[in-house]
């Protein structure tokens, strides 16, 4: 018997994200407006791991970022020849229709760069500064403050995007002195949170008293690791309503970095907390840069917080179905899916809500199918060669033979054809 159990019939809680708190941010390219906080959805940012001096190169891999869903795209900028290189990939861009607000991220020089080129801080939207690196001593604030006074001139949002790598050490070793002057000092690490925290905090005060508006002020804290990155923006978020960047530094490759970024992005953005998030994932030899873009979507899909593709259900698979023929039918129906989207999102409005099924037996497909818009339960090891197909929750049909999965495809275009088709007709 569990004690304090609440009695069986008490109300459940049910999980849902809790409500964000943040300030608005505009982004802005042209017509292009791409709102950042309060009640706007959560946006997908992503990086080039282009040479932004090769123009060509760097455009298609924005082109190719935004595509693939990315809502802001991030380019370094870190020699004048990339600085001068901005206007031309930006005006690329423009050229091939794609409209979507540049990031610059600058280091160490990001005060000359933006001060003598104009034209690229005219055709960046937003600009991520790191406090930990635009110098040291007097220079800081000077560099910084030359930094923040052209992004109010020109009207542009600023990230300030500490990191966990990049700390500003002179801040560190004050917050390390001062706690260890304490009668009870708390470990180091604690003391490490509290100066990432204070580094990002204190900044966007400071690019307050310059002029800029505390609307246009995104925060990130990064860190590398998933408990630290949760410790830090849940004190953020208690501490500030600035719009919060959310995003797991250095997550590394493959499963590990999707996995690692999930979990910590997704515990936060249950509380509330963010407003964008990149996936930092580390591309494996041959791998896309866009399948950062890729996880962040699953992310926020995921979560119930956006939805931008359809869902496939499909079951594990065990010993009741021996077969890999529900496995195929599912990939193949999910890439189809995937790869006609860019078509279907205006030709289909909302057909991103759909939810398809495709499970491995008679245990637990009927269920899930009839759960679905659509679904199919395959038949398991020794069950009748039979696939009931259920539409909107009713058994529609029952499919037999070799050529199940072809008209289950047949099937599912129709479904999509005659529920969001309509919409575009009425
Ligand atoms: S639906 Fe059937 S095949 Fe799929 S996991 Fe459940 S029991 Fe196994």
């Amino acid at each position: 018997m569990i004690r304090n159990a609440v009695p069986l019939d008490a109300p459940i809680r049910m999980a849902r994200p809790a409500p964000r708190r943040s300030l608005q941010a505009l982004v802005r390219w042209g017509s292009r407006v791409v709102t950042i906080g309060g009640d706007a959805p959560v946006r997908v940012q992503s990086m080039t791991n282009t040479d932004t001096v090769d123009v060509v190169e760097t455009a298609i891999q924005v082109k190719e970022l935004a595509i693939a869903g990315s809502e802001l795209v991030r380019i370094t900028v870190n020699t004048p020849e990339a600085a001068k290189a901005v206007p031309y990939i930006r005006d690329q861009l423009d050229r091939m229709g794609i409209d979507v607000p540049l990031v610059g991220d600058f280091h160490y020089n990001g005060h000359r760069l933006l001060t003598d080129e104009p034209a690229c801080a005219e055709a960046l939207s937003k600009y991520r500064i790191n406090p930990g690196n635009v110098g040291k001593g007097d220079k800081r604030d000077k560099q910084f403050a030359q930094m923040v006074e052209v992004a109010a001139r020109y009207d542009k949002v600023v990230r300030i995007g500490v990191n966990w790598g990049s700390l500003d050490q002179e801040l560190l070793g004050q917050l390390m002195d001062e706690n260890g002057r304490l009668a009870q000092p708390v470990d180091a690490e604690e003391v490490m949170i509290r100066a990432v925290m204070t580094s990002a905090i204190e900044s966007a005060r400071r690019a307050e008293e310059l002029g800029l508006a505390r609307h246009q002020i995104v925060l990130s804290c990064k860190m590398s690791r998933v408990q630290d990155l949760i410790t830090v923006y849940r004190a953020l978020a208690e501490r500030c309503d600035y719009a919060l960047h959310l995003g797991l530094t250095e997550a590394g490759m493959g499963t590990k970095g999707t996995v690692a970024s999930a979990a910590a992005l997704s515990v936060l953005l249950q509380e509330g907390i963010g407003d964008t998030i990149r996936v930092s994932l580390t591309p494996q030899p041959g791998e896309a840069r866009t399948q950062e873009v890729v996880v962040a979507l699953e992310i926020l899909q995921a979560l119930g917080l956006r939805a931008f593709n359809p869902s496939v259900t499909a079951c594990p698979g065990c010993g009741r179905t021996t077969s890999t023929t529900f496995q195929e039918l599912a990939k193949q129906i999910d890439d189809h899916l995937r790869a006609m989207m860019p078509v279907w999102k205006t030709r289909y409005p909302g057909v991103e809500n759909l939810k398809v099924a495709v499970m491995g037996c008679i245990v637990n497909g009927p269920g899930e199918s009839k759960h679905a818009d659509i679904g199919i339960s395959l038949p398991g090891t020794g069950e009748a060669p039979a696939a009931p197909v259920f539409i909107d929750g009713e058994k529609a049909m029952t499919l037999r033979g070799e050529g199940i999965a072809t008209e289950f495809h047949k099937l599912v275009e129709d479904y999509i054809e005659r529920r969001f088709g309509q919409s575009v007709a009425t």
